[in-house]
């Protein structure tokens, strides 16, 4: 069988805008090899003279969709990766890449729950893939969503995570917005802190699996927070997407 770190050549079937700066690509995959929610793909782009940049994106789409993956690219000024896919790529063009990468920062519902996920900026992509998983086998495991995003317009999603939310049931979304907020909003408009994360947290009980993934001081910042709520260190996964401060 073909290594998972094998590098294959992936194409372009679509690209959607999600918000201004991210925008998901679906790849369609030669080798495509079912994922575990939450693990990523490295992507490499190679220059004419050889140079190669390497960057890790984790999977958006939940593996029950064949053949394909879906990854959400947040768009950053001086980027070399995510400026390329963001400005160059178009439907067609092939890309390397290799995967599904990764087996700690995972969740599938024969895990069980109750889950609690917490997502900062992008970070929300590999939650995503397990939202939408849990969605498509059918799971009523109960799951709270703790998303902080700079302003409305920033968070990715959004429709499919109210249809999820009011369709299924047990899907529990909490946005807080840190920079500005929509009209009339009385939800939360702060950064996360431990107030909010006991107000999130507490209804799932001590039983609860945390997922926390996005930059990297958020990502500190909450798994702190859930170990002082009394939530024990293999109760809380982390996953850090990069250098940013607390968005
Ligand atoms: C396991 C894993 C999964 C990831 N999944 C995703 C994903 O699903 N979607 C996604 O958009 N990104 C994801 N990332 C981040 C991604 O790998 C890159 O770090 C990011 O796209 C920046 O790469 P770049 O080449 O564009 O920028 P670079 O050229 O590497 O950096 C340019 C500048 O941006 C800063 N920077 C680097 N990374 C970030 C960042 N994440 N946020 C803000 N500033 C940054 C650098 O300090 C530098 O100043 C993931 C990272 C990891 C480790």
């Amino acid at each position: 069988m073909r290594g998972l770190l094998e590098w294959q050549i992936a194409t372009v079937k679509s690209i959607q805008q999600e918000t201004p700066k991210a925008k998901t690509f679906t790849l369609v995959l030669p080798n495509w090899f079912q994922h575990k929610p939450g693990q990523h793909y490295d992507v490499r782009l190679t220059a004419s003279d050889g140079y190669q940049a390497q960057r890790s994106y984790s999977i958006a789409s939940e593996p029950e969709r064949r053949g394909e993956i879906d990854l959400t690219v947040e768009w950053i000024e001086d980027g070399e990766v995510s400026s390329y896919m963001h400005e160059v790529l178009t439907v067609g063009d092939r890309i390397e890449v290799r995967g599904p990468i990764g087996g700690y920062f995972v969740w599938e519902a024969n895990l069980g729950g109750p889950l609690l996920l917490i997502a900062g900026g992008s970070g929300i992509v590999p939650l995503m893939s397990m939202i939408r998983h849990r969605s498509a086998v059918g799971s009523t495991i109960p799951v709270r969503l703790l998303y902080s995003s700079r302003t409305p317009e920033d968070v990715i999603y959004y429709d499919e995570l109210m249809k999820l939310q009011n369709s299924k049931g047990r899907l529990e979304i909490f946005h807080t917005f840190t920079r500005q907020t929509p009209p009339g909003w009385t939800g939360y408009s702060r950064r996360i802190d431990s107030q909010m994360l006991a107000e999130v947290a507490g209804p799932l009980g001590s039983k609860a699996q945390a997922y926390v993934c996005g930059p990297t001081l958020l990502v500190e910042a909450v798994a702190n927070g859930l170990l002082q709520q009394g939530l024990a260190p293999n109760q809380i996964r982390t996953e850090r997407f990069g250098p940013t401060a607390i968005s």
